[in-house]
């Protein structure tokens, strides 16, 4: 006689109760290891800066020893804070390693570096549809940053803060948070800031140093970008182009763009921004932020990059033209998805 079908019992584990597993497997794969590499994403933010240093200092006050090895190098803001001027800058990662830690990155390709693979590798991480790439992986997407997960981890080490990696952990939480600005952000980001400022970590100092030590030549970007921003959608879509020649006539570097794609969503109408960075003829790469329920990660999967809900980027080939059509397009039906 045929039994009836049974259906498949689907056992989700409340995210709690993954981070309290994962903490622990982390922690006991550090304790029994001695040297590591640290790595983050290309193009690294503040997160993945701090993130790395913060970990870094944590293990290194364990006695561990700690190699840093990135694709790029950190942006100048990043450049006064402890540490982070011995971050190797490398395409290739050699040497012997015990593990591999890896920050910030949704798939071991993000790090741009090659050889990663050959490590035993732990992923920390916050993206969604992190693809699960280590040997022991911790992913939780409802973190505001890596650094609350990097925070989790030094704690289960039993590593007092100090204040350097108090100032990693600040840094990456307000960098990533936008200022306390983005989704995600809970009672536990403040309650990890305000031990971090305890430890040591000094906000004004951080605010100044990373949002108000920028060059005259990214003042006059500003007003190339703005001047030259466009609408669509009854005005809640921004589009910004900065080709090649407006870096040029402004003696502004990439780096100098960095964080322009916020202003227009001071803007209350403004739902949703497109920044086109032309890296050479035809080849953009593509930031979007977002406000609220509008989805620009979507649009960045769909062109085969990635990112969170309001902060997505990908990179995108063909005449200005066709790019902004292709992404205007798709912005839009991300707004009237909700
Ligand atoms: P950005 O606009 O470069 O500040 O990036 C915003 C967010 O999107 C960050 O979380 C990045 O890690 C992510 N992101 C940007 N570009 C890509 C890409 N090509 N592939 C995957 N994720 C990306
Ligand atoms: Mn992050």
């Amino acid at each position: 006689m045929d039994r009836p079908a049974v259906p498949p019992i689907r056992i989700t584990m409340p995210q709690t109760l993954i981070n309290a597993k994962q903490i622990l497997l982390i922690r006991d794969a550090i304790l029994q290891r001695q040297r590591f590499v640290i790595t983050s994403h290309a193009r690294p933010d503040g997160d993945a800066i701090g993130s790395q240093l913060a970990m870094a200092f944590a293990l290194r006050s364990l006695g561990k020893t700690v190699s840093l090895v990135n694709k790029d190098p950190a942006p100048p803001q990043f450049q006064t804070f402890p540490g982070v001027r011995d971050i190797e800058v490398s395409p290739t990662v050699h040497g012997q390693f015990d593990a591999a830690i890896v920050m910030e990155c949704g798939d071991l390709s993000r790090t741009g570096v090659e050889g990663f693979d050959k490590y035993f590798v732990i992923n920390i991480d916050h993206h969604p549809g992190n693809t699960l790439y280590g040997a022991i992986d911790w992913f939780d997407e409802g973190a505001a940053a890596c650094a609350e997960l990097v925070f989790d981890v030094i704690e289960a080490l039993g590593v007092p803060l100090t204040p350097e990696i108090a100032t990693h952990i600040y840094v990456a939480i307000l960098t990533d948070t936008g200022g306390f600005h983005f989704s995600h952000i809970t009672p536990r980001t403040f309650e990890i800031c305000r031990r971090c400022t305890e430890a040591g970590a000094q906000p004004q100092a951080i605010a100044r140093a990373v949002y108000d030590s920028s060059s005259m030549a990214r003042l006059r970007l500003m007003g190339a970008v703005l001047h030259d921003l466009e609408f669509e959608a009854d005005g809640r879509v921004a589009i910004a182009n900065l080709s090649l020649r407006v870096l040029q006539d402004t003696g502004a570097t990439h780096d100098d763009s960095e964080g322009l794609i916020n202003m227009p969503l001071s803007v209350k109408e403004i739902q949703a921004v497109a920044f086109c960075k032309e890296i050479a003829a035809d080849n953009y790469r593509v930031s979007m932020r977002s406000k609220g329920d509008v989805d620009v990660n979507r649009v960045a999967n769909l062109f085969g990059g990635g990112g969170h809900k309001n902060a997505a980027g990908c990179t995108l080939t063909g005449p200005y033209g066709d790019v902004r059509k292709r992404l205007v397009e798709e912005l839009c039906r991300s707004l009237t998805a909700f």
